[in-house]
């Protein structure tokens, strides 16, 4: 079976490494031999450490009539969406790793594969099989809950600053100097790159409708050692989480940072490790746990799907063989959780009774607070606050209101509660 890859960074050149290294487990697994036999680039002058052609002509490649299946490894949405379509429609089988282009495009890619093999195992969670997990594992349950880390990055970014308390600029240049970050961390750190990889898990466990824009997605940048120190002091992690549910008919799906109790166990997965916990009707809660990203372990996912190609499969993309009615997102403003807050108050008489009444107002009911002593000098203190369950509109409505109160000295800020 030939293969093209298209896009030979990080990924591609891992997946013809592999491809070489193992090719006779590959090939007894897969019943034929499956050969690399062209990779494109955009720079050829750059050393991609394989041994195949390489060309930065793609229309050739496409136009190839010798290749098997195409394996886009490109990154980016429009372009490959575009060449992985035309690929499609002349009924080739294509594996990706491209979540950016499955969050904005699943349902047209869906449409356009229908009996051609699409695999796209490697485009959650790196090499954890949890597409396979949801789509053909658990295909006898209704799925009710997924809770994600979906993204090393900025998991790596909050245990280093649980563990040593340090600050998020230090720790990510760290991730940056050790390969853990990309030079613009913007997809991982602001919860992006976890928002699309939620969808596409949806898309299998309930058919949701919807694009990345129109979920609710926070990133990490802004938690800070205030944030830390209160978590510690509550026994609760910080971890960014990528939450899906059903709440009356409906599918919520949120992705923010989220204190969660400390003995849960996906608080224990730290450092660059990803996890996924599904909760389903019949099954109850499993759990699956790996390397979610770095060139081999995406690989084997790429060449998992490869194999299972080679094999005959032909499961449906999403997992669905007839049309399945899908879920309509719920509106942010009607989401509810429970909520921490932090404000930075001058230290003075009738301060914490004006917040509390604004809470009440906006029936805001307040679980927990600390007020840390202040130290030697200083006139002003932060209040923490944690609330029972409330709206999302309220507390937000709230924020604003504190924010414009001469006492307060900067932007509240707030974390969603997990339990
Ligand atoms: P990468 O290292 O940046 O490699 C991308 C490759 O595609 C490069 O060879 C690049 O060529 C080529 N390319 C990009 N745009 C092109 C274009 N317009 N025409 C022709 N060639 C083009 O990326 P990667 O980390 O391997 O990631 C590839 C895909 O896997 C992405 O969709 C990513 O989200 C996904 N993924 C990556 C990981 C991971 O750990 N890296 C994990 C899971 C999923 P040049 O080098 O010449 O520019």
């Amino acid at each position: 079976m030939n293969i093209a890859i298209l896009g030979v960074g990080t990924v591609g050149s891992s997946v013809i490494k592999i491809l070489q290294k193992n090719k006779d487990l590959i090939s007894a697994r897969a019943g034929k031999e499956i050969i690399p036999v062209v990779g494109t680039v955009r720079d050829l002058n750059k050393d991609r450490g394989v041994n195949i052609p390489l060309t930065d002509d793609i229309k050739s490649v496409l136009n190839r009539d010798d290749i098997d299946i195409y394996i886009e490894l490109m990154g980016g949405v429009e372009k490959p969406f575009s060449i992985v379509s035309e690929i499609l429609k002349k009924k080739k089988p294509v594996v990706t790793a491209n979540k950016a282009m499955l969050a904005y495009h699943r349902y047209a890619l869906q449409n356009l594969a229908k009996d051609t093999p699409f695999g796209f195992e490697a485009s959650v969670a790196g090499g954890i099989p949890i597409i396979k997990a949801l789509r053909e594992g658990l295909s006898a349950n209704r799925v009710e809950k997924i809770v994600g880390i979906l993204n090393g990055t900025s998991n790596y970014i909050l245990t280093d600053m649980m563990q040593n308390n340090s600050n998020f600029e230090d720790v990510l240049k760290k991730a940056q100097s050790l390969g853990y970050a990309e030079a613009d961390p913007t997809f991982d750190v602001d919860g992006i790159d976890a928002a699309h990889k939620l969808l596409i898990l949806s898309s299998i466990a309930y058919g949701v409708h919807g694009d990345p824009e129109d979920i609710l997605v926070k990133g990490i940048r802004k938690i800070s050692n205030e944030d830390i120190f209160f978590a510690k002091e509550f026994d609760y992690t910080i971890k960014l989480l990528g939450i899906s549910k059903i709440t009356d008919g409906k599918a919520e799906l949120r992705v923010h940072p989220a204190l969660i109790n400390k003995d849960r166990i996906i608080a224990e997965v730290d450092g660059v490790m990803n996890a996924v916990s599904i909760n389903c009707d019949a099954l109850n809660e499993s759990m699956y746990y790996g390397p979610g990203a770095g060139g081999d372990a995406t690989a084997s996912a790429v060449i998992a799907d490869l194999i299972d190609i080679a094999k005959g499969n032909k499961n449906p993309m999403l997992g669905y063989a007839q049309n399945f009615k899908k879920m309509e997102l719920i509106e942010q403003k009607n989401i509810q959780t429970k909520y921490y807050l932090r404000v930075k108050v001058e230290d003075r008489t009738g301060v914490l009774a004006s917040i509390t009444n604004v809470m009440s107002q906006n029936n805001i009911s307040i679980d927990s607070f600390l007020q840390k002593p202040r130290n030697k000098g200083e006139k002003h203190t932060t209040l923490y606050f944690t609330t029972h369950l409330s709206l999302e509109a309220n507390i937000k409505r709230v924020m604003g209101i504190l924010e414009n109160f001469e006492f307060v000295l900067n932007r509240p800020f707030m974390i969603r509660i997990e339990e």
